[in-house]
């Protein structure tokens, strides 16, 4: 072997030594930063805990197989089958929900007038489906007019109360805080996403009711968050008061009360609807102090 060999022969040893060297260093660096790392994060895990809590624990509710279907801890108002959940508006609160169940859903009476609901609610989640006739006829608000009452608050079932607006809207105008989507006559709908008569729209809702204060004067306003075929038109809509036609809203004292569904006096062909369900809302849990 020459020296030259032997100089290469070092240079090269020198050179995998330091190599060595370097990824020591670096690994030993890397340990040192994993270990440094994980002693923060139990630091702040602990610094964490006192803003994490762990009761109460939400119910397991069981959703339907689809969105439209009424989850485990609905009340199905309607599935179909029958009105018994339902009466006819009218003191007689023995009278029979007059409307037409056929083919697995319901068509409105006019003439045997709205119905009401004979459980009485506070807050609620609401699903709910109507559909305008494909054949409909009239035009602004007398064209497929019905609407649901959040709570109707006249035990003689007159339209007292808070109205979602129901009306064909897909290629009719009217007073914009009057068409489907509006509470009628207090909030115009954030958009217009009505389908076309013949097919079927949901609506979801919120709801929650105002409350009154013992003098019977009232404490907070009702609030509606409404979707219309899954897009938003009311949210959180801090109602003014029950609906009025002529004159302004203002609030009346009430308790819990039964939801209507409006049948509205104009000629326009009966609507339908199908699927009806809703969630009673408990309180929500305010569980923090901060
Ligand atoms: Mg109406």
């Amino acid at each position: 072997m020459n020296s030259h060999f032997l100089s290469l022969c070092k240079r090269f040893l020198l050179f995998c030594f330091s190599c060595q060297l370097f990824v020591s260093t670096v690994n030993a660096q890397a340990v040192a930063d994993s270990v440094a790392k994980a002693k923060r994060d139990r630091e702040n895990a602990e610094k964490a805990k006192p803003t994490e809590i762990y009761s109460p624990v939400p119910p397991i509710v069981t959703p339907g197989k689809t969105d439209a279907e009424p989850p485990s801890d609905a009340i199905v108002l309607f599935d179909g089958r029958n009105l018994d959940l339902w009466r006819a508006e009218g003191p007689d609160s023995n009278r029979a929900a007059g409307w037409k169940v056929h083919d697995r859903i319901m068509t409105v009476d006019k003439k045997a007038k709205g119905i009401m609901t004979r459980q009485r609610f506070s807050d609620y989640q609401l699903h709910l489906e109507f559909r305008i006739p494909e054949n409909i006829t009239g035009s602004g608000q007398a064209r497929g007019n019905s609407g649901v009452f959040l709570a109707c608050i006249s035990d003689s079932g007159s339209d007292v109360g808070y109205e979602l607006q129901i009306l064909d809207n897909y290629n009719n105008t009217t007073y914009v805080n009057g068409q489907v989507g509006s509470i009628y006559k207090q909030a115009i709908p954030l958009v217009n996403p009505s389908r076309k008569p013949g097919e079927w729209q949901v609506y979801e809702v919120v709801w929650t009711a105002p409350r009154f204060k013992a003098d019977g004067s009232l404490d907070t306003p009702g609030r509606v968050t409404a979707f219309l075929n899954g897009v938003l038109v009311e949210n959180d809509f801090i109602v003014k008061g029950i609906t009025q036609y002529i004159g302004k809203p203002y609030y009346k004292n009430h308790g819990a009360a039964p939801i209507k569904l409006q049948a509205h006096g104009d000629p326009s062909e009966p609507i339908s609807f199908r699927n009806i369900w809703l969630r009673p809302l408990a309180a929500a849990h305010p569980c923090c102090d901060w």
